[in-house]
């Protein structure tokens, strides 16, 4: 797998071992791990909108309802900061690439980056989208179509999405007896593409702790996991805002130092 990062006039490629990074097929995912929790005797209900948190009943509950999740909203407890963002899956896109995702940064409206990631090959499928830290004045949309034009991306629409990304940790992880995974608790990290990662990272953590009876400890160990790159991932943000004020050329400035500095500290390698 080969990960190309544009900034600016530079380009940064990463690459992965086979084996170590992987494109998720959510649908065929999601059944499998839950023919494997049938099997152990969970009970899943599916089609069952849960319409307030009053209707939730047992010992230890875990919050996984995405950004902005229900319970968060209902209890006004919703605090993390968000971007935006939006995806088109192509077909017969002519941009496929099948081992390469392509990020392209963007600091028109501050902090914000385009992506094209393969999804199917058997219909040379593809992912495109946009993401801003903060919602720019013009749609999102426009802005893709925009993008796909300049870069001549062609491709039949096949499904589009989008919506809130949770930016870093979204305190309280816990409140009472419940436990907040996913989206709704301990959120994402896109500079390294950190969402179903880490949503997965922290479902696993809560059930563990929810198993061997320390519930309480589930904070904790989120925390400890992740207050890195949350620290770094604000600072970034908060400095590329600044740059921006001055004009692009000094943001993209910043983010190839920021680069720079942090493959030198080994926080990441780029070639
Ligand atoms: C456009 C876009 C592109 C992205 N691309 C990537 C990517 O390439 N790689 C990556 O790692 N991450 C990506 N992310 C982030 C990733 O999607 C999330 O981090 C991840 O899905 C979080 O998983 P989750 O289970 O916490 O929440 P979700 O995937 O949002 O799942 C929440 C679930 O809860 C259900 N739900 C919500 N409310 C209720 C309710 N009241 N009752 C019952 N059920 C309810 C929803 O139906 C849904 O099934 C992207 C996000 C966006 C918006």
């Amino acid at each position: 797998m080969v990960g190309k990062t544009f900034v600016g006039e530079k380009t940064y490629i990463l690459r992965r071992k086979p084996g170590t990074a992987f494109i998720l097929n959510r649908p065929v995912f999601i059944k499998q791990l839950a023919s494997e929790a049938e099997a152990l005797e969970a009970i899943i209900q599916t089609n069952d909108e849960i319409k307030t948190v009053e209707e939730l009943d047992g010992d230890y509950i875990i919050d996984a309802s995405g950004s902005p999740g229900l319970i968060k909203r209902e209890l006004k407890i919703d605090k993390g900061l968000k971007a935006v963002a939006y995806q088109q899956s192509l077909r017969d896109a002519n941009c496929f690439k099948e081992d390469t995702v392509e990020i392209i940064y963007s600091f028109r409206y501050g902090l914000g980056y385009y992506w094209i990631f393969p999804r199917n090959p058997e219909i040379r499928e593809v992912n495109v989208g946009v993401g801003f830290v903060d919602k720019p004045d013009v749609s999102l949309k426009t802005l893709l179509e925009e993008f796909k034009e300049k870069h001549k991306i062609e491709g039949k629409i096949n499904y589009t999405t989008g919506g809130f990304v949770p930016i870093g940790l979204q305190p309280p992880l816990m409140r009472d007896n419940i436990l907040f995974v996913g989206d709704t608790g301990v959120g994402t990290f896109p500079l390294t593409g950190q969402g179903i990662y880490r949503a997965l990272i922290s479902g696993y953590d809560a059930g563990r702790c929810i198993a061997e009876g320390k519930p309480n400890l589930y904070p904790k160990i989120i925390r400890e996991k992740f207050i890195k790159w949350d620290v770094i991932g604000k600072t970034i943000i908060l400095c590329s805002n600044v740059f921006h004020k001055i004009d692009e050329s000094a943001a993209f400035s910043f983010f190839n130092l920021f680069i720079y500095l942090s493959s030198r500290a080994h926080l990441w390698s780029v070639g």
